[in-house]
């Protein structure tokens, strides 16, 4: 029996595959590595395909006995969502249809699935609970909120057993520093203040400085990629077991500002650079923390990472080994 990770060779999927194969599970990458690294696949096996590949998908259900998926290949670029949105509709809705297909036809009916608080859109309150309502603002998060309908719709129909994950912003990277965060282009706060600390970048724009947060800028709940990854091990193995299908938010219930983030970046590296102050962003909510309670107590998750400096210090490590490579 294998277990199949969609999209395994992004930087999230990758550290699943790494936990998963630690643990002894055979696995298989699917991945059309337009966005993932065949470098990341370092373990279990890689098969290179797309999910609009109907025939593609289906080859690796009759090829393989899949126990399992896990399922992170999507798009995921806010500001290109909004200005392509077919493009995100398609990949991520229409081409999550086949991978469902090609289960249900061969009796796979377990699947967990990488979900956003992209999903929640303006919350009206933090810490944001999983029965909060889900109003996305921008089609990236309306991509995978209609993900999670479909499988509540597959699940009451044809017994489809799921665990979506809705994610907060993930971060840092493997504490082994064999894998971490290496998107092109890279649109994400901690990167690029990183780079900024190396020198690469000029300075670090600061989006937003006049929100109704402590010190005006905005507020996220940032998350160890290596905790989001003992999640999903603890998600497949409450399914296992029978666990009933469910959400959870994956977050620390801890908000830092992005002027906090830049701040401990400094701290980390030891470096000083620029500090831009820049009009928001488009579509950037002021603060969104999560709830991590229901993850605790039904899943018996813990994160270990749960504050920023260690999660900097792994995503600087990290940094700086991948500038040596390239
Ligand atoms: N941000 C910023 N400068 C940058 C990149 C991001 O000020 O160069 C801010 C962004 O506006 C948001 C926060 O940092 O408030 C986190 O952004 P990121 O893109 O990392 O994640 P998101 O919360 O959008 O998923």
């Amino acid at each position: 029996m294998s277990i199949l990770i969609c999209g395994g060779a992004g930087y999230i999927g990758s550290n699943i595959n790494k936990m998963l194969s630690e643990k002894g599970y055979d696995t298989i990458v699917f991945d059309n590595l337009v966005y993932g690294h065949r470098e990341f696949v370092r373990w279990g096996r890689l098969i290179e395909g797309d999910l609009s590949d109907e025939e593609a998908i289906e080859e690796v259900f009759a090829h393989n006995q899949i126990e399992a998926v896990f399922h992170f290949a999507a798009y995921a670029y806010v500001g290109e969502s909004v200005t392509q949105p077919e493009k995100y509709y398609y990949n991520n809705v229409a081409c999550t249809l086949n991978l469902l297909r090609a289960m249900r036809r061969h009796g796979c009916k377990t699947i967990i699935f990488s979900s956003t608080c992209a999903t929640y859109g303006v919350p009206e309150r933090v810490p944001i609970t999983e029965e909060m309502p889900q109003n996305p603002i921008n089609p990236y998060g309306a991509t995978k909120l209609m993900v999670e309908r479909i499988f509540q719709d597959y699940s009451a129909a044809y017994g489809l057993k799921f665990a979506v994950l809705r994610y907060f912003n993930a971060a840092g990277a493997d504490p082994q520093c064999e894998i971490g965060e290496w998107h092109i282009p890279e649109t994400h706060l901690i990167p690029l203040v990183l780079d900024a600390a190396a020198g690469v970048r000029e300075s670090i724009k600061v989006f937003g400085t006049d929100y109704p947060t402590p010190d005006g800028t905005c507020v996220r709940d940032y998350i160890h990629v290596y905790d989001l990854a003992t999640a999903h091990l603890l998600a497949l193995e409450y399914l296992q077991k029978g666990g009933k299908s469910d959400f959870f938010n994956l977050g620390n219930t801890k908000g830092t500002s992005v002027l906090e983030v830049i701040e401990a970046v400094k701290q980390v590296t030891g470096r000083e650079f620029k500090v831009e102050n820049c009009p928001r962003r488009a579509g950037d909510p002021p603060i969104l923390v999560g709830s991590c309670e229901k993850a605790m107590t039904i899943l018996g998750w813990e994160p270990k990472y749960a504050d920023i400096q260690s999660i900097i210090t792994h995503a600087w490590k990290w940094y700086q080994k991948l500038a040596e490579q390239l």
